[in-house]
């Protein structure tokens, strides 16, 4: 395939700048003020575009997506979110699994994304892990062959003291990481220790749902950094949510996110469904679901921020766009308009194990154009305009018709 040229775009901090991407190698090619590079038959003008890296989402539950309505939720905490996914959980069925994840992906696609980590549940029949559990991984399997080229999507096994064989059966099937949610586990510390086990002897990397809630003394991170540092355990390792950091000391805050970049743990926080879940017993002075984004930034842990939940019963809301949770990181989490987008961008990937994107020479060509002079812009007007490339190939376009009469 040729190369693709792209046009007059914005480049943050850099100005006007042609983008030359080869598909072949999916990298960015060359970088070059406009009109020095040689016209070719493949290109695009995005003249009063903004040329990004293509977002990642790192946190998402493509099984539960787009479930609210059906499932019959009513607005409540985490706990009750549970009761009534594992309600409708229970007579889900694969290709029903298969066709709610594919229409969410179309929509993260759509908004920019080009890769996505997704956890998905070992389902539960009758209160255990009786019937047949890997339903909902076996369609996002699928998913995953079908999106090759457009989305790179991971899979996170997510679950709750389930037994070893279930675990070791699902990574064979093919799923490329180790959830667990220690919070909800009988027995937090053994929990750990035992996803950690399992991930090691298959060489796949950990994402814990860890620490979501605002209870000071949560400790999932803490047992988590101390085991890694303890086990020298090589493979990615990420915590997400990490919630009850966000209501600690500030001295004890640093320590741990000290401790948290020895360890090589990135953390991803999510802002849309923890300010959606959390602190409903609190009605004065409600605190906010988000971690010590400062104080790990400062630290120098690798921060990526998701969305978590789309429309199912953990959040009736949420848009599946990466834009949505960077604009929440400004107000809610008070990170720069360019800190957030780091965390939607670079650092999701980084914590993905995926290399640097961006309109860069020898980057990734994954992009994401969208019609703003700058990233205060795209954050707050979230424009709906954008075109999406993966390994330099356009794979998206969305087009807006405004009428003011
Ligand atoms: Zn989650």
């Amino acid at each position: 395939m040729s190369p693709l040229l792209l046009r007059g775009a914005r480049l943050p901090d850099e100005g006007v700048r042609d983008v030359l991407v080869s598909t072949d190698s999916g990298l960015v090619a060359r970088v070059a003020p406009p009109g020095l590079l040689p016209s070719g038959p493949d290109e695009l003008d995005l003249t009063g575009y903004l040329l990004l890296p293509a977002p990642a989402e790192p946190h998402a539950h493509l099984d539960k997506a787009l479930t609210w309505d059906l499932a019959g939720a009513l607005p409540g905490d985490l706990l009750s979110a549970v009761t009534a996914w594992r309600a409708y959980a229970a007579r889900v069925t694969e290709e029903d699994v298969f066709q709610r994840a594919r229409r969410a992906v179309d929509e993260l696609s759509a908004n920019g994304v080009t890769a996505v980590r997704t956890h998905v549940d070992l389902l539960r029949d009758d209160g255990g892990y009786g019937g047949d559990p890997l339903r909902g991984l076996r369609a996002l399997l699928r998913l995953r062959r079908q999106l090759r080229g457009r989305v790179r999507l991971q899979i996170a096994v997510l679950h709750v003291d389930a037994p070893d064989e279930l675990l070791h059966e699902a990574l064979d099937l093919g799923a490329d990481l180790l959830g667990d949610c220690p919070h909800l586990s009988a027995d937090p510390a053994a929990s750990v220790e035992r996803t950690l086990r399992i991930a090691s002897e298959h060489q796949v990397g950990v994402d814990l749902h860890a620490d979501e809630s605002l209870d000071p003394g949560a400790g999932d991170l803490r047992l988590l950094t101390r085991a890694v540092l303890e086990r020298g355990f090589v493979s990615g390792v990420t915590a997400s949510h990490c919630v009850s950091l966000g209501v600690v000391e500030p001295a004890e805050v640093a320590r741990t996110a000290k401790e948290v970049a020895a360890a090589g743990i990135g953390v991803v926080t999510l802002p849309l469904t923890n300010l959606y879940l959390q602190g409903r017993d609190r009605p004065s002075s409600t605190p906010r679901g988000l971690t010590a984004l400062r104080a790990l930034l400062d630290a120098g842990v690798t921060v990526a921020a998701g969305g978590d939940n789309i429309r199912d019963p953990f959040n009736p809301v949420g848009r599946a766009d990466p834009l949505e949770t960077a604009s929440l990181l400004v107000t809610a989490g008070h990170l720069t308009p360019d800190e957030a987008l780091r965390a939607v961008t670079g650092g999701a990937r980084a914590v993905l194990g995926l290399p640097a994107a961006g309109p860069y020479e020898g980057a990734v060509a994954d992009l994401l154009a969208v019609r703003a002079q700058t990233v205060s812009e795209v954050l707050g007007a979230s424009c709906p305009e954008r075109l999406v490339f993966a390994g330099g190939r356009l794979v998206s376009r969305t087009s807006v018709v405004r009428e003011i009469f």
